[in-house]
Protein backbone atom coordinates (compact mmCIF):
# COMPACT_ATOMS: atom_id res chain seq x y z
CA UNK A 1 0.00 0.00 0.00
CA UNK A 2 1.46 3.59 -1.25
CA UNK A 3 1.76 6.05 1.91
CA UNK A 4 -1.10 8.37 0.18
CA UNK A 5 -3.18 5.17 0.15
CA UNK A 6 -2.39 4.16 4.38
CA UNK A 7 -3.27 7.82 5.00
CA UNK A 8 -6.51 7.37 2.62
CA UNK A 9 -7.78 4.85 4.91
CA UNK A 10 -6.37 5.79 8.51
CA UNK A 11 -9.61 6.72 10.49
CA UNK A 12 -9.85 9.52 13.07
CA UNK A 13 -12.81 9.86 15.45
CA UNK A 14 -14.14 12.41 13.98
CA UNK A 15 -14.98 10.50 10.38
CA UNK A 16 -16.34 7.45 12.26
CA UNK A 17 -19.06 9.96 13.84
CA UNK A 18 -19.43 11.39 10.45
CA UNK A 19 -20.20 7.88 8.82
CA UNK A 20 -22.42 6.67 12.37
CA UNK A 21 -24.28 9.52 11.94
CA UNK A 22 -24.45 9.04 8.06
CA UNK A 23 -25.65 5.75 8.57
CA UNK A 24 -28.03 6.53 10.81
CA UNK A 25 -29.90 8.67 8.37
CA UNK A 26 -29.73 6.09 5.50
CA UNK A 27 -31.81 3.72 7.61
CA UNK A 28 -34.89 2.57 5.87
CA UNK A 29 -37.78 4.12 8.11
CA UNK A 30 -40.92 2.43 7.14
CA UNK A 31 -44.09 4.04 6.81
CA UNK A 32 -46.40 1.39 7.78
CA UNK A 33 -49.61 1.37 6.52
CA UNK A 34 -52.61 2.03 8.81
CA UNK A 35 -54.06 -0.34 10.91
CA UNK A 36 -50.89 -2.82 10.17
CA UNK A 37 -49.34 -5.01 12.44
CA UNK A 38 -48.78 -8.29 13.70
CA UNK A 39 -46.86 -11.05 16.06
CA UNK A 40 -43.11 -11.04 16.07
CA UNK A 41 -41.16 -13.48 18.27
CA UNK A 42 -37.26 -12.21 19.08
CA UNK A 43 -35.07 -15.46 20.21
CA UNK A 44 -32.29 -14.32 22.34
CA UNK A 45 -32.00 -11.18 24.25
CA UNK A 46 -28.48 -10.32 23.74
CA UNK A 47 -26.51 -7.29 21.64
CA UNK A 48 -29.02 -8.06 18.34
CA UNK A 49 -31.57 -9.78 19.51
CA UNK A 50 -32.60 -7.49 22.68
CA UNK A 51 -31.57 -4.34 20.06
CA UNK A 52 -34.28 -5.37 17.56
CA UNK A 53 -37.18 -6.13 19.59
CA UNK A 54 -36.44 -2.51 21.09
CA UNK A 55 -36.39 -1.29 17.62
CA UNK A 56 -39.39 -2.99 16.37
CA UNK A 57 -41.49 -1.19 19.22
CA UNK A 58 -40.15 2.11 18.35
CA UNK A 59 -41.18 1.60 15.07
CA UNK A 60 -44.87 0.78 15.49
CA UNK A 61 -45.96 0.20 19.11
CA UNK A 62 -48.38 -2.09 17.52
CA UNK A 63 -46.85 -4.42 17.05
CA UNK A 64 -47.02 -7.13 19.34
CA UNK A 65 -43.42 -8.39 20.11
CA UNK A 66 -42.38 -11.06 22.48
CA UNK A 67 -38.44 -11.70 23.24
CA UNK A 68 -37.64 -15.43 24.73
CA UNK A 69 -34.26 -15.42 27.15
CA UNK A 70 -33.62 -18.40 28.79
CA UNK A 71 -31.05 -15.75 31.17
CA UNK A 72 -32.59 -13.18 33.75
CA UNK A 73 -29.11 -11.19 33.67
CA UNK A 74 -27.56 -10.66 30.33
CA UNK A 75 -23.33 -10.88 30.55
CA UNK A 76 -21.48 -8.92 27.82
CA UNK A 77 -18.49 -10.42 26.04
CA UNK A 78 -16.99 -6.85 25.31
CA UNK A 79 -14.94 -5.82 28.35
CA UNK A 80 -14.77 -9.28 29.94
CA UNK A 81 -10.95 -9.76 28.82
CA UNK A 82 -10.63 -6.76 31.29
CA UNK A 83 -12.09 -8.70 33.41
CA UNK A 84 -10.07 -12.01 33.11
CA UNK A 85 -6.99 -9.89 33.03
CA UNK A 86 -7.95 -8.43 36.76
CA UNK A 87 -9.08 -4.74 35.10
CA UNK A 88 -12.81 -5.04 36.00
CA UNK A 89 -15.12 -6.56 37.97
CA UNK A 90 -17.67 -9.13 35.82
CA UNK A 91 -20.40 -7.36 37.69
CA UNK A 92 -19.47 -4.28 35.60
CA UNK A 93 -20.66 -6.82 32.57
CA UNK A 94 -24.33 -7.70 33.55
CA UNK A 95 -27.86 -6.30 32.66
CA UNK A 96 -31.21 -6.84 33.06
CA UNK A 97 -34.36 -6.60 30.76
CA UNK A 98 -36.67 -4.29 33.23
CA UNK A 99 -36.08 -1.49 30.56
CA UNK A 100 -36.78 -3.58 27.05
CA UNK A 101 -39.92 -4.81 29.35
CA UNK A 102 -40.66 -0.74 30.15
CA UNK A 103 -40.30 0.09 26.40
CA UNK A 104 -43.34 -2.09 25.31
CA UNK A 105 -41.49 -5.72 24.99
CA UNK A 106 -42.89 -8.91 26.26
CA UNK A 107 -40.54 -10.73 27.99
CA UNK A 108 -40.84 -14.86 28.49
CA UNK A 109 -37.91 -16.11 30.40
CA UNK A 110 -37.71 -19.77 29.05
CA UNK A 111 -35.37 -21.02 26.78
CA UNK A 112 -37.13 -21.64 22.92
CA UNK A 113 -36.81 -25.60 22.97
CA UNK A 114 -38.24 -26.27 19.42
CA UNK A 115 -39.69 -24.07 16.40
CA UNK A 116 -42.29 -25.22 13.71
CA UNK A 117 -41.61 -22.73 10.21
CA UNK A 118 -44.68 -24.48 8.74
CA UNK A 119 -47.14 -23.84 11.37
CA UNK A 120 -45.04 -20.97 12.54
CA UNK A 121 -44.93 -21.00 16.02
CA UNK A 122 -41.96 -21.28 18.44
CA UNK A 123 -42.21 -23.78 21.61
CA UNK A 124 -40.81 -22.94 25.47
CA UNK A 125 -38.35 -25.15 27.71
CA UNK A 126 -41.54 -24.07 29.91
CA UNK A 127 -44.63 -25.32 27.99
CA UNK A 128 -46.03 -22.30 26.43
CA UNK A 129 -46.19 -21.90 22.06
CA UNK A 130 -46.06 -18.55 20.54
CA UNK A 131 -47.27 -17.85 17.27
CA UNK A 132 -46.11 -15.77 14.98
CA UNK A 133 -45.79 -14.02 11.61
CA UNK A 134 -42.36 -13.22 11.55
CA UNK A 135 -39.17 -14.97 14.13
CA UNK A 136 -36.34 -13.43 14.81
CA UNK A 137 -33.50 -15.66 15.71
CA UNK A 138 -30.62 -13.89 17.59
CA UNK A 139 -28.90 -16.99 19.67
CA UNK A 140 -25.23 -16.09 19.58
CA UNK A 141 -23.09 -18.81 19.29
CA UNK A 142 -22.64 -22.52 20.62
CA UNK A 143 -18.72 -24.20 21.35
CA UNK A 144 -18.90 -27.01 18.35
CA UNK A 145 -17.97 -29.51 20.98
CA UNK A 146 -16.90 -31.93 18.05
CA UNK A 147 -14.71 -29.78 16.81
CA UNK A 148 -11.31 -30.18 18.69
CA UNK A 149 -10.10 -34.09 19.27
CA UNK A 150 -10.19 -34.25 23.57
CA UNK A 151 -12.02 -30.55 23.98
CA UNK A 152 -15.26 -31.79 25.24
CA UNK A 153 -17.72 -29.80 28.15
CA UNK A 154 -15.42 -31.40 30.94
CA UNK A 155 -12.09 -30.24 28.99
CA UNK A 156 -13.62 -26.48 29.44
CA UNK A 157 -14.13 -26.53 33.03
CA UNK A 158 -10.36 -27.45 33.15
CA UNK A 159 -9.16 -25.62 30.04
CA UNK A 160 -11.84 -22.47 30.30
CA UNK A 161 -12.73 -20.83 27.00
CA UNK A 162 -14.34 -18.11 27.99
CA UNK A 163 -15.99 -17.21 24.69
CA UNK A 164 -18.94 -16.52 26.68
CA UNK A 165 -19.33 -14.38 29.35
CA UNK A 166 -20.15 -15.70 32.86
CA UNK A 167 -18.57 -18.37 34.88
CA UNK A 168 -15.57 -19.52 31.80
CA UNK A 169 -14.68 -16.08 32.65
CA UNK A 170 -14.19 -15.92 36.45
CA UNK A 171 -12.50 -19.73 35.76
CA UNK A 172 -10.09 -17.99 33.58
CA UNK A 173 -8.82 -15.22 35.87
CA UNK A 174 -8.79 -17.50 38.80
CA UNK A 175 -6.75 -19.90 36.78
CA UNK A 176 -4.07 -16.87 36.26
CA UNK A 177 -4.12 -15.78 39.97
CA UNK A 178 -3.33 -18.94 41.20
CA UNK A 179 -0.65 -19.99 38.85
CA UNK A 180 2.86 -19.35 39.92
CA UNK A 181 5.33 -16.57 38.71
CA UNK A 182 6.76 -18.52 36.11
CA UNK A 183 3.94 -20.80 34.28
CA UNK A 184 3.46 -21.16 30.59
CA UNK A 185 0.09 -19.86 29.69
CA UNK A 186 -1.06 -21.20 26.16
CA UNK A 187 -3.86 -19.08 24.47
CA UNK A 188 -5.59 -21.23 21.01
CA UNK A 189 -7.29 -18.74 18.37
CA UNK A 190 -9.59 -20.88 15.87
CA UNK A 191 -9.88 -20.54 12.30
CA UNK A 192 -11.93 -18.28 10.74
CA UNK A 193 -15.28 -17.55 10.91
CA UNK A 194 -15.57 -17.35 14.74
CA UNK A 195 -17.14 -14.72 17.09
CA UNK A 196 -15.19 -11.10 17.80
CA UNK A 197 -11.91 -11.13 15.34
CA UNK A 198 -9.94 -9.21 17.02
CA UNK A 199 -10.97 -10.82 20.12
CA UNK A 200 -8.03 -14.01 20.68
CA UNK A 201 -5.61 -10.75 20.20
CA UNK A 202 -7.15 -8.43 22.76
CA UNK A 203 -6.92 -11.19 25.41
CA UNK A 204 -3.51 -11.91 24.48
CA UNK A 205 -2.45 -8.37 25.29
CA UNK A 206 -4.50 -8.37 28.69
CA UNK A 207 -2.97 -11.37 29.58
CA UNK A 208 0.17 -10.17 28.73
CA UNK A 209 -0.19 -7.25 30.73
CA UNK A 210 -1.32 -9.07 33.92
CA UNK A 211 1.97 -11.24 34.00
CA UNK A 212 3.98 -8.24 32.72
CA UNK A 213 2.94 -6.55 36.08
CA UNK A 214 1.51 -9.43 37.97
CA UNK A 215 3.85 -12.86 36.98
CA UNK A 216 6.97 -10.91 35.04
CA UNK A 217 8.79 -14.83 35.02
CA UNK A 218 5.49 -16.17 33.10
CA UNK A 219 5.74 -16.72 29.02
CA UNK A 220 2.28 -16.54 26.97
CA UNK A 221 2.50 -18.25 23.52
CA UNK A 222 -0.65 -17.80 21.50
CA UNK A 223 -1.60 -20.82 19.21
CA UNK A 224 -3.09 -19.67 16.09
CA UNK A 225 -4.98 -21.20 12.88
CA UNK A 226 -4.57 -18.82 11.10
CA UNK A 227 -1.55 -16.84 9.39
CA UNK A 228 -3.02 -12.98 9.69
CA UNK A 229 -5.73 -11.39 11.66
CA UNK A 230 -7.69 -8.45 12.49
CA UNK A 231 -5.59 -5.28 13.13
CA UNK A 232 -2.43 -7.67 12.71
CA UNK A 233 0.06 -4.83 12.53
CA UNK A 234 -1.44 -2.78 15.31
CA UNK A 235 -1.25 -5.60 17.97
CA UNK A 236 2.30 -7.14 16.71
CA UNK A 237 3.76 -3.70 17.10
CA UNK A 238 1.99 -3.18 20.63
CA UNK A 239 3.59 -6.26 21.05
CA UNK A 240 7.08 -5.59 20.64
CA UNK A 241 6.92 -2.35 22.68
CA UNK A 242 5.22 -3.94 25.69
CA UNK A 243 5.42 -7.88 25.98
CA UNK A 244 8.35 -9.31 25.14
CA UNK A 245 6.86 -12.74 26.93
CA UNK A 246 4.08 -12.88 24.27
CA UNK A 247 4.84 -15.29 21.24
CA UNK A 248 2.77 -15.68 18.58
CA UNK A 249 3.16 -18.73 16.47
CA UNK A 250 1.09 -18.44 12.98
CA UNK A 251 -0.78 -21.44 10.99
CA UNK A 252 2.57 -21.67 8.84
CA UNK A 253 4.94 -21.81 11.57
CA UNK A 254 3.08 -24.69 13.23
CA UNK A 255 0.49 -22.86 15.25
CA UNK A 256 -2.70 -25.10 14.54
CA UNK A 257 -3.80 -26.89 17.98
CA UNK A 258 -4.66 -30.72 16.64
CA UNK A 259 -6.09 -31.84 19.97
CA UNK A 260 -5.94 -31.11 23.44
CA UNK A 261 -5.01 -33.40 26.71
CA UNK A 262 -7.33 -31.77 29.61
CA UNK A 263 -5.52 -34.36 32.47
CA UNK A 264 -1.66 -32.75 31.90
CA UNK A 265 -3.62 -29.22 30.45
CA UNK A 266 -1.33 -30.52 27.25
CA UNK A 267 -1.97 -28.45 24.10
CA UNK A 268 -0.90 -30.02 20.86
CA UNK A 269 -0.30 -28.92 17.44
CA UNK A 270 1.33 -30.99 14.33
CA UNK A 271 4.88 -29.94 15.60
CA UNK A 272 4.94 -29.32 19.31
CA UNK A 273 3.19 -30.41 22.78
CA UNK A 274 3.04 -27.38 25.33
CA UNK A 275 2.15 -28.24 28.53
CA UNK A 276 0.48 -25.05 30.47
CA UNK A 277 0.04 -24.03 33.40
CA UNK A 278 -3.07 -21.97 32.66
CA UNK A 279 -4.99 -23.08 28.83
CA UNK A 280 -7.40 -20.56 27.37
CA UNK A 281 -8.72 -23.02 24.39
CA UNK A 282 -10.60 -20.69 22.37
CA UNK A 283 -12.66 -23.75 20.00
CA UNK A 284 -14.59 -23.75 16.92
CA UNK A 285 -17.96 -21.75 16.88
CA UNK A 286 -20.92 -22.66 15.22
CA UNK A 287 -24.71 -20.81 15.09
CA UNK A 288 -26.60 -21.13 18.69
CA UNK A 289 -28.86 -24.74 18.44
CA UNK A 290 -32.01 -23.17 18.23
CA UNK A 291 -30.52 -22.36 14.33
CA UNK A 292 -30.61 -25.94 13.68
CA UNK A 293 -33.73 -26.45 15.32
CA UNK A 294 -35.39 -23.81 13.06
CA UNK A 295 -33.48 -25.06 10.24
CA UNK A 296 -32.25 -22.32 9.40
CA UNK A 297 -28.52 -23.38 9.57
CA UNK A 298 -26.36 -24.80 6.57
CA UNK A 299 -23.79 -27.49 6.84
CA UNK A 300 -20.85 -24.62 7.78
CA UNK A 301 -23.07 -24.65 11.29
CA UNK A 302 -24.14 -21.04 10.42
CA UNK A 303 -26.70 -19.53 8.74
CA UNK A 304 -27.19 -17.86 5.13
CA UNK A 305 -29.44 -14.81 4.91
CA UNK A 306 -30.43 -12.45 2.40
CA UNK A 307 -28.64 -9.34 2.96
CA UNK A 308 -31.43 -7.17 2.22
CA UNK A 309 -33.50 -8.21 5.32
CA UNK A 310 -31.40 -10.78 6.99
CA UNK A 311 -34.58 -13.11 5.91
CA UNK A 312 -33.51 -17.07 6.00
CA UNK A 313 -32.33 -18.28 2.91
CA UNK A 314 -33.52 -21.36 3.99
CA UNK A 315 -36.64 -20.80 5.58
CA UNK A 316 -39.61 -18.04 4.80
CA UNK A 317 -40.30 -15.44 7.39
CA UNK A 318 -37.61 -16.26 9.99
CA UNK A 319 -35.06 -13.23 9.94
CA UNK A 320 -31.42 -14.42 11.96
CA UNK A 321 -29.41 -11.70 12.94
CA UNK A 322 -26.03 -10.74 14.72
CA UNK A 323 -23.25 -14.05 15.43
CA UNK A 324 -25.47 -16.95 14.02
CA UNK A 325 -25.50 -15.25 10.81
CA UNK A 326 -23.26 -15.48 7.60
CA UNK A 327 -22.95 -11.34 6.82
CA UNK A 328 -20.41 -11.73 4.28
CA UNK A 329 -17.62 -9.54 5.07
CA UNK A 330 -19.18 -8.03 7.89
CA UNK A 331 -17.76 -9.30 11.43
CA UNK A 332 -19.57 -11.18 14.51
CA UNK A 333 -19.69 -8.41 16.92
CA UNK A 334 -21.80 -6.31 19.23
CA UNK A 335 -21.62 -3.44 17.18
CA UNK A 336 -22.51 -5.54 13.94
CA UNK A 337 -25.31 -7.34 15.77
CA UNK A 338 -26.71 -4.21 16.82
CA UNK A 339 -26.47 -2.40 13.41
CA UNK A 340 -28.09 -5.26 11.95
CA UNK A 341 -30.77 -5.68 14.63
CA UNK A 342 -32.23 -1.99 13.43
CA UNK A 343 -32.10 -3.12 9.69
CA UNK A 344 -33.76 -6.17 10.42
CA UNK A 345 -36.46 -4.24 12.32
CA UNK A 346 -36.96 -1.51 10.17
CA UNK A 347 -37.51 -4.49 7.36
CA UNK A 348 -39.45 -7.17 9.69
CA UNK A 349 -42.08 -3.79 10.27
CA UNK A 350 -42.17 -3.14 6.45
CA UNK A 351 -42.84 -6.33 5.26
CA UNK A 352 -45.38 -6.91 8.23
CA UNK A 353 -47.03 -3.57 6.44
CA UNK A 354 -46.96 -5.44 2.68
CA UNK A 355 -44.26 -2.71 1.73
CA UNK A 356 -40.88 -3.29 0.31
CA UNK A 357 -37.53 -2.96 2.49
CA UNK A 358 -34.82 -0.13 1.92
CA UNK A 359 -31.59 -1.49 0.80
CA UNK A 360 -29.02 -0.57 3.74
CA UNK A 361 -25.80 0.39 4.60
CA UNK A 362 -24.45 -0.82 7.89
CA UNK A 363 -21.25 -0.07 10.07
CA UNK A 364 -18.90 -1.87 12.37
CA UNK A 365 -16.81 -0.61 14.92
CA UNK A 366 -14.19 -2.83 16.73
CA UNK A 367 -12.06 -1.34 19.16
CA UNK A 368 -9.15 -3.72 21.16
CA UNK A 369 -7.83 -2.24 24.50
CA UNK A 370 -4.55 -3.52 24.30
CA UNK A 371 -2.89 -2.27 27.89
CA UNK A 372 -4.86 0.59 30.02
CA UNK A 373 -4.32 3.11 28.14
CA UNK A 374 -3.59 2.09 24.79
CA UNK A 375 -6.45 1.04 22.30
CA UNK A 376 -6.93 0.64 18.45
CA UNK A 377 -9.69 0.26 16.29
CA UNK A 378 -10.92 -1.16 13.44
CA UNK A 379 -13.99 -0.28 11.21
CA UNK A 380 -15.98 -0.78 8.04
CA UNK A 381 -18.85 0.10 6.09
CA UNK A 382 -20.99 -2.52 4.32
CA UNK A 383 -23.84 -3.04 1.85
CA UNK A 384 -25.71 -5.76 0.57
CA UNK A 385 -23.80 -6.85 -3.30
CA UNK A 386 -24.05 -10.26 -5.36
CA UNK A 387 -26.01 -11.84 -2.54
CA UNK A 388 -24.18 -11.20 0.92
CA UNK A 389 -22.75 -7.80 3.11
CA UNK A 390 -19.99 -6.51 1.09
CA UNK A 391 -17.19 -3.94 1.89
CA UNK A 392 -17.61 -0.38 0.58
CA UNK A 393 -14.17 0.29 -0.75
CA UNK A 394 -12.15 3.09 0.66
CA UNK A 395 -14.92 3.72 3.95
CA UNK A 396 -13.74 2.43 6.96
CA UNK A 397 -9.98 1.80 8.30
CA UNK A 398 -7.59 0.91 11.04
CA UNK A 399 -5.83 3.43 13.51
CA UNK A 400 -2.86 4.93 12.52
CA UNK A 401 0.16 2.86 12.65
CA UNK A 402 2.53 5.75 13.94
CA UNK A 403 0.12 7.09 16.54
CA UNK A 404 1.63 8.99 19.91
CA UNK A 405 0.39 7.41 22.79
CA UNK A 406 -1.76 10.18 23.51
CA UNK A 407 -4.23 8.78 20.77
CA UNK A 408 -3.73 5.24 21.46
CA UNK A 409 -5.01 6.74 25.18
CA UNK A 410 -7.62 8.28 23.60
CA UNK A 411 -8.87 5.17 21.64
CA UNK A 412 -8.61 3.58 25.17
CA UNK A 413 -10.95 5.93 26.21
CA UNK A 414 -13.08 5.59 22.82
CA UNK A 415 -13.86 2.18 23.64
CA UNK A 416 -15.07 2.61 27.04
CA UNK A 417 -17.30 4.94 26.01
CA UNK A 418 -18.57 2.89 23.27
CA UNK A 419 -19.67 -0.16 25.75
CA UNK A 420 -21.34 2.39 28.12
CA UNK A 421 -23.15 3.69 25.31
CA UNK A 422 -24.46 0.55 23.02
CA UNK A 423 -25.12 -1.22 26.84
CA UNK A 424 -27.56 1.97 27.61
CA UNK A 425 -29.09 1.65 24.13
CA UNK A 426 -29.76 -1.96 24.28
CA UNK A 427 -30.67 -2.67 28.06
CA UNK A 428 -31.03 0.83 29.64
C1 LIG B 1 -13.83 -12.01 24.68
C2 LIG B 1 -14.76 -11.28 23.77
C3 LIG B 1 -14.62 -9.93 23.56
C4 LIG B 1 -15.48 -9.25 22.71
N1 LIG B 1 -15.31 -7.91 22.50
C5 LIG B 1 -16.12 -7.25 21.66
C6 LIG B 1 -15.95 -5.85 21.46
O1 LIG B 1 -15.07 -5.20 22.04
N2 LIG B 1 -16.79 -5.23 20.58
C7 LIG B 1 -17.78 -5.90 19.93
O2 LIG B 1 -18.51 -5.26 19.16
N3 LIG B 1 -17.96 -7.24 20.11
C8 LIG B 1 -17.16 -7.92 20.95
N4 LIG B 1 -17.35 -9.27 21.14
C9 LIG B 1 -18.34 -9.99 20.32
C10 LIG B 1 -19.75 -9.90 20.90
O3 LIG B 1 -19.79 -10.37 22.21
C11 LIG B 1 -20.72 -10.73 20.05
O4 LIG B 1 -20.48 -10.48 18.68
C12 LIG B 1 -22.16 -10.36 20.40
O5 LIG B 1 -22.42 -10.74 21.72
C13 LIG B 1 -23.15 -11.02 19.44
O6 LIG B 1 -24.45 -10.69 19.80
P1 LIG B 1 -25.62 -11.77 19.61
O7 LIG B 1 -26.87 -11.08 20.06
O8 LIG B 1 -25.56 -12.39 18.28
O9 LIG B 1 -25.25 -12.93 20.65
P2 LIG B 1 -25.23 -12.85 22.25
O10 LIG B 1 -24.88 -11.48 22.68
O11 LIG B 1 -24.39 -13.98 22.72
O12 LIG B 1 -26.72 -13.11 22.69
C14 LIG B 1 -27.37 -14.34 22.46
C15 LIG B 1 -28.47 -14.50 23.49
O13 LIG B 1 -29.35 -15.53 23.07
C16 LIG B 1 -29.75 -16.30 24.19
N5 LIG B 1 -30.18 -17.60 23.68
C17 LIG B 1 -29.47 -18.47 22.93
N6 LIG B 1 -30.22 -19.54 22.60
C18 LIG B 1 -31.44 -19.35 23.17
C19 LIG B 1 -32.65 -20.10 23.20
N7 LIG B 1 -32.75 -21.30 22.58
N8 LIG B 1 -33.71 -19.61 23.88
C20 LIG B 1 -33.62 -18.40 24.52
N9 LIG B 1 -32.49 -17.64 24.53
C21 LIG B 1 -31.43 -18.11 23.85
C22 LIG B 1 -28.52 -16.32 25.06
O14 LIG B 1 -28.87 -16.60 26.42
C23 LIG B 1 -27.96 -14.91 24.87
O15 LIG B 1 -28.46 -14.01 25.85
C24 LIG B 1 -16.51 -9.97 22.02
C25 LIG B 1 -16.65 -11.34 22.24
C26 LIG B 1 -15.79 -12.01 23.09
C27 LIG B 1 -15.96 -13.47 23.30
Amino acid sequence: MTQTKRIARRLTRRDVMKSAAAAAALLPMPALAQGAAGRVVVIGGGFAGASCARALKALDARINVTLVEASRTFIACPFSNLVIAGMRELTAQQFGYDKVAAAGVTMAFSAASAVDPQGKSVTLADGNRLAYERLVLAPGIDIRWDGLPGYDEAAANVMPHAWKAGEQTTLLRRQLESMEDGGLVVISAPANPFRCPPGPYERASLIAYYLKTKKPKSKLILLDAKDAFSKQRLFQNAWKELYPNLEWVSLSSGGKVTSVEPASKTVVTDFSRHQAAVANIIPPQKAGRVADLAQVADRSGWCPVDPMTFESKQQPNIHVIGDAAIMGAMPKSAFSANAQAKVCAAAVAKLLAGEKPVEPRLINTCYSVVAPDYGITVAGVYRPKDGVLSDIEGAGGVSPIDAPASTRAAEARYADGWFKTITTEVFG
